[in-house]
């Protein structure tokens, strides 16, 4: 078995998922690096009950960030990993989900190169997957579709441009991340491009956790029913609850 324990040279970060919130989500690793890190830098959406598997010793720090949304700037929060690691302190970056997914990863992992720090990475069960999970449906099907696509509504340049038109193909599949204020724009654009106003996307919000919720939208309908959400959300385009799918009249005839 390969032993994904820090290295015991001073100066290493470990950057990790720590999952949608749930700390049953939490792969070994990550609970065994959150129990030995002396500094955890972690991101808004990492939850409390994850946050309580940290050394009672440890120093927690809130970096405020949420995709590309507000909090610390990115330079900010690279110069504290470098100092901590630096100083000899074992540093845990964790991030909700998984780093590699709108994790702004790749800067991190650049700024500890260059300061000549060692870092690996500890993967996570990301967003898209747990909420698949909770609606029962498989991300690819076999006959539905051999593509997956993990996109964002907005990045830094604002609402982001995707290749609407294989998005609006019956049977794609994608998980929208930081899709909430970008409803309207994703619709839109959609829709535009062909999409069918039927066409399923599930909301899934605050996935894992106790107060997690689903609401079976449709593409027409996706505005009205983001209204009422304010946690974190995946919107699930082209899946719906596998029980509210035994419901929809024309998927069953997709299905057939
Ligand atoms: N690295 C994370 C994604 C960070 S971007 C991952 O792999 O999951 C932040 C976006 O992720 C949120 O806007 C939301 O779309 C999604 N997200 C993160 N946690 C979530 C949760 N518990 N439930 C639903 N969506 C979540």
């Amino acid at each position: 078995m390969t032993d994904l324990r820090p290295h015991a040279t001073p100066g290493f970060v470990t950057l990790a998922g720590a999952g949608p919130g749930s700390a049953e989500m939490l792969t070994l690793a990550v609970a065994r690096a959150l129990a030995g890190a002396d500094v955890v830098l972690h991101d808004r959406l990492v939850s409390p009950e994850v946050l309580a598997l940290a050394a009672p010793g440890a120093l927690l720090i809130e970096t405020g960030k949420e995709g590309f949304g507000p909090g610390m700037a990115q330079g900010d929060i690279c110069t504290m990993m470098v100092a901590f690691a630096r100083a000899g302190r074992d540093v845990l970056r964790l991030k909700s989900g998984d780093p590699a997914v709108f994790g702004r990863l790749d800067e991190e992992l650049e700024a500890l190169d260059a300061a000549g720090i060692g870092w690996r990475i500890l993967p996570g069960i990301t967003a898209a997957s747990a909420a698949a999970a909770t609606l029962g449906q498989s991300l690819t099907k076999r006959g539905r579709n051999g593509e997956l696509r993990l996109i964002t509504g907005h990045d830094v340049a604002g609402y982001a441009e995707q290749d609407w038109r294989a998005l609006a193909r019956p049977g794609a599949v994608a998980a929208i991340y930081m899709g909430r204020r970008a409803a309207r724009f994703l619709q839109g654009r959609l829709m535009m491009h062909g999409a069918d106003p039927t066409t399923p996307v599930a909301i899934v919000e605050n996935v894992s956790r106790a107060n997690q919720r689903v609401i079976a939208a449709r593409l027409g309908g996706l505005v009205a029913d983001l209204a009422g959400i304010s946690g974190p959300a995946v919107l699930m385009l082209g899946l719906a609850p596998r029980a509210a799918e035994a419901a929809l009249p024309e998927l069953k005839e997709v299905l057939q």
